[in-house]
């Protein structure tokens, strides 16, 4: 991947994002775990234009900033001897190779854990590709050796506020907050991991996937409920009201693609992006 730099950011950061970019490697294996839950439209297309993907160095900081958190937790290995962080797990299934690494494993409670920077609006939810990763990690831990007897993602909210916490009683109360994440049977994991190695098997050898609405993550239309000559929604529908109350108004907003509109890398080698762009 090349990278831009439309904000002229200094050479102190970009050269943290250069080596945050060299250091992701998913070892010598076809998938990765993240490749393998993701749209096969978008690892293919990552894949066939690698060289000619340009991104800017301003969308990466994110990205960044979440995975140096990663760095002090291998440091965490050294000084809590029952935790292996960090550690890439591979396997071969169907004739390739996967791989998968594990934030942490414990090694008393058995239990592999993830680390998520999020959002606060996370709270209390969790994501089924979070589920789905944790899982397959289990199943490549297993198969070299390591019983794993439960998993955990610890959310980390970026835009967690102490001051929101008198005001909301449904506002977490602390910045981290755990989650148990159950766990799949092993031979359940194997069925899907089998089905989705065949799937991008398949999209690798030039079947057409198109990416489905949570592929895009798109949103819906909704149907916003404002006071009259407000601004703001003091309410957000996902199906369209039949009526108002006296004084309120209804606003319709059409439901956008987020992923393709502001985060796939691979949007403008896209037909099925660009073609719905000129529909619309
Ligand atoms: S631009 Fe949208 S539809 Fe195209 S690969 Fe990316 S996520 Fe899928």
């Amino acid at each position: 991947m090349k990278f831009e730099n439309k904000f002229n950011l200094p050479e102190e950061f970009t050269a943290i994002i250069d080596a945050h970019t060299r250091r992701y490697d998913k070892g010598k294996s076809d998938y990765s775990v993240t490749q393998l839950i993701d749209s096969p439209r978008v690892v293919h297309l990552r894949e066939k234009n690698k060289k000619k993907i340009v991104a800017d160095y301003s969308d990466m900081i994110a990205a960044t900033t979440g995975s140096s958190f990663h760095h002090i937790l291998e440091e965490s290995n050294e000084t809590v001897k029952h935790f292996i962080a960090e550690k890439r797990f591979f396997q071969p299934v169907m004739g390739i190779i996967l791989s998968g690494a594990a934030d942490i494993y414990n090694k008393k409670t058995k239990i592999i854990g993830d680390y998520k920077t999020c959002s606060v609006w996370q709270h209390g939810k969790l994501k089924d590709e979070w589920i789905q990763q944790l899982n397959i990690l289990a199943w490549l831990a297993s198969r070299e050796g390591y019983k794993v007897k439960g998993l955990k993602i610890f959310k980390i909210f970026k835009d967690w506020k102490k001051s929101m916490v008198e005001r909301s009683e449904s506002y977490p109360k602390c910045q981290l907050e755990v989650s148990d994440v159950e766990l799949w049977d092993l031979k359940d994991t194997e069925e899907f991991i089998k089905q989705r190695i065949n799937l991008h098997e398949d999209v690798r050898k030039g079947k057409e996937y198109m990416c489905t609405e949570e592929d895009t993550w798109y949103s819906g239309d909704s149907w916003a409920i404002k006071k009259k000559g407000g601004k703001k929604a003091v309410r957000i529908l996902h199906v369209e009201p039949k009526e108002v109350e006296e004084g309120y108004e209804v606003e319709f907003r059409k439901g956008v693609h987020k992923r393709c509109e502001d985060y796939c890398s691979v949007s403008q080698f896209c037909d099925q992006y660009q073609n719905r762009k000129s529909w619309d």
